[in-house]
C-alpha cells in the first residue's frame, strides 16, 4: 500500500472518477502469453496477476470451417482449445482491458 511512488496521471485520475464497473481500456505495446502473468496494472498500479477470457479468431472459424470439410465430427473442436483462440489479459482489480495474446 505504502509503495505508491508514480505520481498520479491523467488517466488515473480519470479512471478514479468513473465507476468501477465501467473499465477505461489501456492497451498496454508489450507481449502477452496465453496463459495469466504477473505484471503491474498500469491503471491502478496494483501487482496483478492478469484475468485471461479465450475468444475465438478468424483463425479458429478457418480451422473449424476446414476440420468441417476434412471431418465433420471434429469440426467444433478448436472452439474447445484454449490455444486456438485469443487470449484478453484484464486486471483483475480494476477490470482494466491490458493486452491480447493472438496466436
Ligand atoms: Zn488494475
Amino acid at each position: 500500500m505504502a509503495e505508491r511512488a508514480p505520481p498520479p496521471t491523467y488517466d488515473e485520475a480519470v479512471n478514479n472518477k468513473v465507476p468501477p464497473q465501467r473499465p477505461v481500456t489501456v492497451v498496454v505495446e508489450q507481449g502477452f502469453a496465453p496463459f495469466p502473468q504477473r505484471m503491474t496494472c498500469p491503471s491502478c498500479h496494483c501487482p496483478i496477476e492478469t484475468r485471461v477470457e479465450y475468444r475465438p479468431n478468424s483463425n479458429t472459424h478457418l480451422i473449424a470451417l476446414l476440420l468441417c470439410f476434412l471431418f465433420w465430427p471434429c469440426a467444433l473442436y478448436p472452439y474447445c482449445i484454449d490455444t486456438c483462440k485469443d487470449a484478453l489479459h484484464y486486471c483483475p482489480e480494476c477490470g482494466t482491458f491490458l493486452g491480447t495474446y493472438t496466436n
